[in-house]
Formats: structure tokens, C-alpha cells, sequence
């Protein structure tokens, strides 16, 4: 059978960058509640260079996610601007996390190009350089220094499902 692999791209981020999981940070910090479903924060920046917050909420079975609080944000001072970056933060830990599988899908068909912060975990090789670091101080490690990196949207979301009527053109 022939392997037609599925290459993911991982880019460095900018100083700039930075900005945004400070923004989602605060905003998990302040406004944290179990009791309401505030659980995850949002942060996003504009090709404008504009950011918009989002937190998410919980109501009974219904739970909205911060990044649909954020793109709503920016959909209300202007419906035609693109997302260049969006991450989210979860948590009292203040972790920083993947969209969901729903977020990922309304992502993609609101700027397939944007990028999202995501925090490797799992990347073993970063920590080659030390011979003496046993799988759990190398998880200590990467707790404690996380690695983040961005990744395009439509790379988190492959082969997706489109309706007949989605204006999104995936190259
Ligand atoms: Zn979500």
C-alpha cells in the first residue's frame, strides 16, 4: 500500500506573539469560575493588529467556547477582518490548548490562513542534550518550560467537511 504521509509545519513564534498568551492568561486569571463554566480564555489579533478576548461558558449541557466569544468580538467591530493568530488558555493552570474539533471546524471556515498557538508536549527531542533526564523529569521540564509553536488552522483541521455553500477555498 502506498504511504502518502500528511506533513504538519510547526512555525516559531514572534516576540509579538507572546502578547497574546499574556492577554488569555490575564483574562483566565481575573475571570476563572467553575460554577459559571469559565473555564478556557481566548485572545486573538487581527491582520489589523487588533485583539479581541473571549471566555467560555457553561450553561447546563451547553457549553460555548471562548474562541466563538472572541471571533463574535471581532465580528461586531468588523465582520470583514481576518484572524492572524487566535490562542486560548485554559484553566487555573493557565495551560495553553488546541482548539477543539468545533472550533477548529467554525476556524477554519472563518480564515483558514490564521494560525494558532499550540504548546508541544510531547516533543522528546528538545531535551536530547540532557543524557541524565529520565521520562519524568523530562515531563517536569516541559511543564515548567513549555515550548509553543504556531500552527496554520487548516493544518489542524485535514481533509475537511465543507457545506455547499462555504465561501472558504482551501489551497
Ligand atoms: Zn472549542
Amino acid at each position: 500500500m502506498e504511504n502518502n504521509s500528511y506533513t504538519i509545519e510547526l512555525y516559531d513564534l514572534e516576540e509579538n506573539d507572546h502578547i497574546l498568551i499574556n492577554r488569555a492568561t490575564e483574562i483566565i486569571q481575573k475571570s476563572y469560575s467553575q460554577e459559571h463554566g469559565n473555564k478556557v480564555s481566548c485572545a486573538l489579533m487581527t491582520a489589523d493588529g487588533k485583539i479581541f478576548e473571549g471566555i467560555s461558558i457553561q450553561r447546563g449541557t451547553v457549553t460555548n467556547c471562548a474562541e466563538a466569544g472572541a471571533i463574535s468580538s471581532m465580528t461586531i467591530d468588523d465582520p470583514n477582518n481576518k484572524i492572524e493568530l487566535i490562542v486560548a488558555v485554559r484553566g487555573k493552570n493557565q495551560s495553553v490548548i488546541p482548539p477543539c474539533g468545533i472550533c477548529r471546524e467554525l476556524l477554519l471556515t472563518t480564515c483558514p490562513e490564521a494560525y494558532a498557538i499550540v504548546k508541544i508536549c510531547d516533543n522528546k527531542t528538545n531535551y536530547n542534550d540532557d543524557n541524565n533526564c529520565n521520562e519524568e523529569q523530562m515531563l517536569k521540564k516541559v511543564k515548567h518550560n513549555p515550548i509553543y509553536k504556531k500552527i496554520k488552522i487548516k493544518s489542524l483541521l485535514p481533509y475537511p467537511y465543507l457545506s455547499t455553500h462555504s465561501k472558504v477555498v482551501l489551497t
